[in-house]
């Protein structure tokens, strides 16, 4: 691995305490590039724009996939990654199912923490704080033939993030547009299932819904996933969360929240839920809570659940009584290094004395 150190670092210029979602990247990069079949020496260098050809695949064909995930700072300053192998894992997934090669999980592992240690600086102090990972894939073979490229580009980006309070939202059940589709790309995280997801959105906003609670192709009868979380229902004392397939994402925050649930005694099921179902709940009131589930926000609860024109609203649950709070508190406490990694979760991120 090739590093290359920044002469100076912009921390200077960023307010870690002041911090919008993803505005200011890290001051180094994470790049490998692949080429007639193998990838090539992987590089930590100082971020900059890159240079690509307009023929580029990735502008014209969407092959592109990405990750998120994020390192943590303790009270100690000690630096930590949460599951990070479950990340590489998802991303070959994905890869594969577009096409792309496989990126070495070991290259991975050692690059992403390489990079972390060198940009540690970055990672803003205090709880709920963190510093967003972006590893992402596109395909940079210049043709403007519609077939697989056969060059690519693996890079990693950080950027700041600050302890995001999120309020409760506003979802649409959708009845119109579909996410995924059998057979389709839904469980990855490919590009073009967030810009597919736009549009949708922007009508939800635009009848004041912060987000979409997507169905499922063509019917839209059974519940998928939330916006880009995926969405836990607790009906009586039960936690419900759509089982994975094709079509549904496999969040490292809803399987590490189904084993805390597990470990708490909370019980969960991972099954179909309909729509009618979940109406009919909702109609008699048995609907306790509904939070969406992701990296970004560990958990985001749901304060209004939209259907056909109708609104039902969630009671409002005491802090101690809320699965969806205790949850997120027990995965927030490994992740900072506040409780005993139970389950093997963290992974400490090492200083090394870095090359220049
Ligand atoms: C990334 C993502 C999630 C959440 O995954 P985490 O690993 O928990 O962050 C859920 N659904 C979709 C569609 C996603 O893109």
């Amino acid at each position: 691995m090739l590093i290359k150190k920044s002469l100076h670092s912009r921390i200077s210029d960023v307010d870690l305490k002041n911090l919008s979602f993803g505005a200011e990247l890290s001051d180094h990069m994470f790049y490998c590039a692949y080429r007639k079949g193998s990838w090539q020496t992987p590089k930590i260098r100082p971020l900059e724009s890159l240079s690509l050809s307009p023929a580029a695949s990735v502008f014209h064909y969407g092959q592109a996939v990405f990750e998120g995930m994020k390192a943590y700072k303790d009270e100690n300053d000690e630096v930590f990654l949460f599951r990070p192998q479950d990340n590489i894992k998802r991303l070959n997934r994905s890869a594969e199912r577009l096409n792309m090669p496989s990126f070495p999980e070991d290259i991975f592992l050692e690059g992403l923490s390489k990079l972390v240690d060198i940009d540690r600086h970055w990672i803003p102090q205090g709880y709920g704080h963190a510093l967003y990972i972006r590893p992402f894939m596109i395909a940079n073979e210049p043709k403007i033939l519609a077939s697989s490229s056969r060059e690519f580009l693996f890079m990693i980006i950080c950027t700041p993030v600050g302890a995001y309070y999120s309020q409760p939202l506003r979802i649409k059940i959708e009845q119109e547009y579909s996410r995924a589709t059998q057979g389709g790309v839904g469980f990855t995280k490919a590009a073009g299932n967030y810009a597919s997801a736009f549009y949708p959105t922007r009508l939800a906003n635009e009848q004041s819904y912060d987000q979409v609670l997507w169905t499922n192709s063509p019917t839209h009868d059974r519940i998928e996933e939330s916006g880009t979380m995926n969405a836990f229902f607790r009906i009586g004392d039960q936690l419900i969360t759509p089982a994975l397939s094709d079509k549904i994402l496999g969040g490292v925050t809803r399987k590490s929240l189904i084993e805390l649930a597990s470990h708490e005694r909370i019980e969960v099921q991972e099954r179909e839920l309909t729509v009618a179902e979940l109406v009919e709940n909702l109609e008699k009131g048995l609907v306790k809570e509904a939070f969406g589930a992701g990296t970004a926000v560990v958990v985001c609860p749901y304060k209004i659940i939209g259907y056909q024109g109708k609104d039902f609203s969630l009671p409002q649950i005491a802090d101690d009584q809320s699965f969806g709070l205790r949850l997120k508190n027990r995965l927030m406490e490994i992740q900072y290094n506040r409780s005993e990694d139970l389950f093997g979760w963290r992974k400490h991120v090492r200083s090394y004395v870095a090359v220049s």
